[in-house]
């Protein structure tokens, strides 16, 4: 039986540069996977290979790192939601994991995507179901972790909001042993470097100014929150094109730029 919760893993096109800020957790990532997988001799030398975990708010990019490290290490990338793994049928859930890690070999090199890791491998003292499934489940990902150790190029990363609520035995060397804190942008600058990142897939005039929007941002905004806020400037540049269009001033195949109003108007929503 194959559960139709695990995808196929397919190389990502996230570069490097559609993340912005976050310089260090770049580089952390980078260090973690890069090294071993270039240099696997140094495997055998005492270099230990790690799990990451990246922890932290939602909506800060977690899932947009591990896709771009894929991506430049030209890894697949095999994404699992914890909660889509966990099946009522008996044994299904464990099969469920060892066929996440079985096919993440075959396309190895590969990078498994553990998304909301703690729905996955909960602290099992508190789940309250000793001997259950979600025991079975932690036991059955702990093996895989450290079946991992004799082959150089599968990865994993997972990603929670709530570290605290993961089985302890998950961050025990050798599995997901490198903790690195996703944060928010605490100031204008790494806003301004995740807003830069998420105009490069919209078209903006050229007089617009990025730092400017960000000012009149409140502070604290997510990566995703910025990405909605361009999303909204979208739906704006869209109506105006609609009218434009309806007064005979534009024609439907021009191209559709986000200006200095549209900004206005998605900040003021
Ligand atoms: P969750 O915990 O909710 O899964 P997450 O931390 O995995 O959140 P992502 O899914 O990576 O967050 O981010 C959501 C979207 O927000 C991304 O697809 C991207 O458009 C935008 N985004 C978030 N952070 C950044 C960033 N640092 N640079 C550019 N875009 C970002």
């Amino acid at each position: 039986r194959h559960s139709k919760a695990i995808g196929a893993p397919e190389i990502p096109s996230v570069r490097w540069q559609d993340v912005g800020g976050l310089q260090q957790v770049k580089k952390d990532i980078l260090d973690t996977i890069q090294l071993p997988l270039e240099r696997p001799e140094l495997l055998s030398a005492g270099l230990r290979r790690s799990g990451l975990l990246l922890y932290g708010p939602p909506g800060t990019g977690k899932t947009l790192l591990a896709k771009a490290v894929a991506t430049e290490c030209s890894m697949t990338f095999l994404s699992v939601k914890g909660p889509e793994l966990i099946n009522m049928y008996v044994g299904q859930s464990e099969e469920n994991i060892r066929e996440v890690f079985r096919k993440a070999r075959v396309a190895a090199p590969c990078i498994i995507f553990f998304d909301e890791l703690d729905s996955l491998a909960p602290n099992r003292g508190r789940s309250g179901d000793s001997g259950g499934v979600m025991d079975r489940v932690v036991s059955q990902l702990l093996a895989e972790l450290d079946g991992l150790h004799s082959s150089g190029d599968v990865f994993v990363i997972g990603a929670t909001n709530r570290p605290d609520l993961l089985d302890q035995s998950l961050l025990r060397p050798g599995r997901f042993d490198r903790l690195v804190y996703v944060g928010i942008g605490e100031d204008r600058e790494s806003q301004l470097q995740i807003l830069r990142a998420i105009v490069r897939k919209f078209k903006v005039e050229p007089g617009v100014s990025l730092s400017e929007i960000v000012d009149r941002c409140p502070l604290h905004l997510t990566g995703a929150d910025l990405y909605a806020l361009c999303s909204d400037a979208m739906t704006s540049a869209v109506k105006r094109k609609i009218l434009l269009i309806s007064e005979g001033l534009d024609s439907e195949d021009s191209e559709l730029t986000l200006c200095a109003e549209d900004f206005s108007y998605a900040l003021d929503i």
